[in-house]
C-alpha cells in the first residue's frame, strides 16, 4: 500500500534484522549509519523487498572474495532535506558495458540456477511507484583509512 507511511529508521532496522543471518553467514562486515528519524510515504513490505534485492546482490558479489568483505548502509539528508539511503559494497563493482542494463527485466550475469535478473527490476519498479529515485555507480571509498572499490546504490526519497 503506497499511501501508507513508514519511518525510515525503523524500516532500516527491520531490514538489518532480516538480512543479518545471511550477512553473518558470509562473514561480511556491516557498517551502519542509521540516524535519520523521518516519516515517509510508501509501503513498508515492498520497500523492504526493494532493499533486500540490493543487499542480496552485494552478498552474491562478495561471496568469492577472499579478503575483507564490507557492506556499508547509510541514511542521510541531502541539502534539500530529502532522505538519501546508500548501499555500498567492496566487491569490485559492475563492468561499465553492463551497468546501464542492470535494472532491465531478465538481465543477469548469473547462472540460471543462481539468478533470474528480476531483482533490480523489481527494486526499480517499487521505487518508481513512490517517486523515489535510484542511481547506481562504481565507486572507490575509504573505510578505516583503507581504500575499497565496489558499487554504490543511492536511493533518494
Ligand atoms: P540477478 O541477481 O538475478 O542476476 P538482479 O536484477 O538482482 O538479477 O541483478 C542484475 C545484475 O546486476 C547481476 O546479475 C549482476 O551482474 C549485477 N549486480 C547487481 N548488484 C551488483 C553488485 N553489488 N556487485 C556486482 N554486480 C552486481
Ligand atoms: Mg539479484
Amino acid at each position: 500500500n503506497s499511501s501508507a507511511e513508514f519511518n525510515i529508521k525503523i524500516l532500516i532496522d527491520n531490514l538489518i534484522r532480516l538480512v543479518s543471518p545471511s550477512i553473518q553467514n558470509e562473514q561480511i562486515k556491516l557498517v551502519l549509519d542509521n540516524n535519520i528519524d523521518r516519516v515517509l510515504l510508501g509501503g513498508q513490505n515492498k520497500l523492504l523487498q526493494a532493499f533486500i534485492n540490493i543487499i542480496n546482490n552485494s552478498i552474491d558479489a562478495l561471496k568469492n572474495k577472499k579478503d575483507e568483505k564490507l557492506l556499508l548502509i547509510s541514511v542521510k539528508e541531502d541539502v534539500n532535506k530529502k532522505v538519501v539511503v546508500e548501499f555500498k559494497d567492496n566487491a569490485g563493482g559492475i563492468k561499465e558495458e553492463i551497468i546501464t542494463k542492470i535494472f532491465e527485466p531478465y538481465f543477469t550475469t548469473k547462472h540460471q540456477s543462481e539468478g533470474t535478473g528480476l531483482g533490480l527490476y523489481m527494486t526499480y519498479s517499487i521505487l518508481n511507484k513512490i517517486d523515489a529515485e535510484i542511481k547506481v555507480e562504481n565507486s572507490e571509498f575509504f573505510h578505516n583509512e583503507k581504500k575499497y572499490k565496489g558499487v554504490t546504490f543511492t536511493i533518494t526519497f
